[in-house]
C-alpha cells in the first residue's frame, strides 16, 4: 500500500502535486482554506478535510503549498503537530525556512523546507525536468523522500532548512539577470529588420555557450585564483563596457539594467584587478568572505 500524503494548499502548484499522487495511487487528504479547491479534487478520490486540523491528523506526511510563509503560521495555528513529518514546499526566503523549522521542532514535528523549480504543468511530467530542492531533517526527507519523487525530482542540499531557499532564490536571481539581458538584447534589435525568431534562436544558443562561465567562476572561488589561465580579462571586459553603452545609445535603448553590474567591475578594475578573469572579482565586491 501506497503511503499517505497530506497536501495543505490547493494553489495552482498544490492542485498539481495532490493530483499527481493520486494519479500515481496514493491516498491523499487535501485541505485548502476556500474549502471548493479542495471539494473539487474529491472525485478523483481525494478526502477532503474540513480543517488544517483534520487533514494533518489523517496522517502521512505533512506537505504545505501556501502563497507564503505566514499563510504556513496562520493555517498551522494550534494544530497538533507531535510525531509528524512537515514538508514545506512555500516559497520563502532561508532565514523564513530556519525559523519555521525551529517552530515545528517546538511543535515535535520533524522539518523540511522545499524549493520547487518548476511551474505546475511541469508536475507529474518526468521528462520536463522539474525538481524541488530540500533542506532539513535529513531523517524526515529520507522517510519522505519515496513519496516526494513522485511529481518532482528531489535534490537534498543538506540539514540546514535555509538551503532549499538559498539554492531556489540564488537560481532564480541569476535567472534573473539572464531575463534582463534578453529583454536589453531584444531592445537593441527589435527598431531594425531583424528577424526576431531568428535572432531568439542565436540569443538561446550564445546564453547556453556562456553558461559555462558559472564552472570557470566556482573553481576560481574556491581556489582563489582569479588570474591564472584567463582567456578574457577584466580590463579587456571593462574596454567592451563602453561599447555596450554606446550602441545602446545609438539604438536608442537605455542602459540602466547592465550599468549597475558594469559599475561593479569597473570598481574592480579601479583596484588594480584588470588580469583577473573576467567579473570572477565582482562576487567578491558583493559579499566580502
Ligand atoms: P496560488 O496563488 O495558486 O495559491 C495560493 C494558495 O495559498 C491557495 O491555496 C490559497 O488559499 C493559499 N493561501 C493564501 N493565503 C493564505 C492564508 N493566509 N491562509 C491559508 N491559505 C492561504 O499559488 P501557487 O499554488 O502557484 O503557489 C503556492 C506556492 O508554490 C508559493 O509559495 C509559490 O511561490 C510556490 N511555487 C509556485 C510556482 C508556480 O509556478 N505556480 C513555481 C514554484 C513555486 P485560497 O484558495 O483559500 O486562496
Amino acid at each position: 500500500d501506497k503511503p499517505r500524503v497530506t497536501v495543505l494548499g490547493l494553489g495552482a502548484m498544490g492542485t498539481a502535486l495532490a493530483r499527481t499522487w493520486l494519479a500515481a495511487g496514493h491516498p491523499v487528504t487535501v485541505w485548502n482554506r476556500t474549502a471548493a479547491r479542495a471539494e473539487a479534487l474529491a472525485p478523483e478520490g481525494a478526502d477532503v478535510a474540513a480543517t488544517a486540523a483534520e487533514a494533518v491528523a489523517a496522517g502521512g506526511v505533512v506537505v504545505t503549498c501556501l502563497w507564503d510563509d505566514a499563510s504556513v503560521g496562520a493555517s498551522l495555528a494550534g494544530v497538533d503537530l507531535r510525531g509528524r513529518d512537515l514538508v514545506d514546499l512555500t516559497t520563502g526566503t532561508p532565514a523564513q525556512a530556519r525559523e519555521r523549522a525551529a517552530w515545528a521542532r517546538e511543535r515535535g514535528a520533524r522539518f523540511v523546507s522545499g524549493g520547487i523549480m518548476a511551474v505546475p504543468p511541469m508536475v507529474g511530467v518526468p521528462e520536463a525536468g522539474g525538481y524541488a530542492f530540500y533542506g532539513g531533517s535529513r531523517a524526515a526527507f529520507e522517510a519522505a523522500e519515496a513519496v516526494l519523487s513522485v511529481p518532482l525530482g528531489t535534490r537534498y542540499v543538506g540539514e540546514d532548512a535555509g538551503f532549499a531557499a538559498l539554492y531556489d532564490v540564488a537560481l532564480l536571481s541569476a535567472m534573473t539577470g539572464m531575463l534582463g539581458g534578453i529583454a536589453q538584447a531584444f531592445a537593441l534589435v527589435r527598431r531594425e529588420d531583424v528577424p526576431l525568431e531568428d535572432f531568439a534562436g542565436l540569443l538561446a544558443e550564445w546564453l547556453v555557450a556562456m553558461s559555462g562561465n558559472a564552472t570557470a567562476t566556482a573553481e576560481r572561488l574556491t581556489t582563489g585564483d582569479y588570474t591564472s589561465g584567463v582567456v578574457s580579462n577584466l580590463a579587456m571586459m571593462v574596454a567592451g563596457n563602453a561599447t555596450l553603452r554606446r550602441t545602446a545609445e545609438e539604438q536608442g535603448v537605455g542602459s540602466s539594467l547592465l550599468d549597475p553590474y558594469m559599475d561593479l567591475m569597473e570598481r574592480r578594475l579601479a583596484q588594480g584587478h584588470g588580469d583577473e578573469d573576467g567579473p570572477t572579482g565582482v562576487v567578491d565586491l558583493l559579499a566580502a568572505r
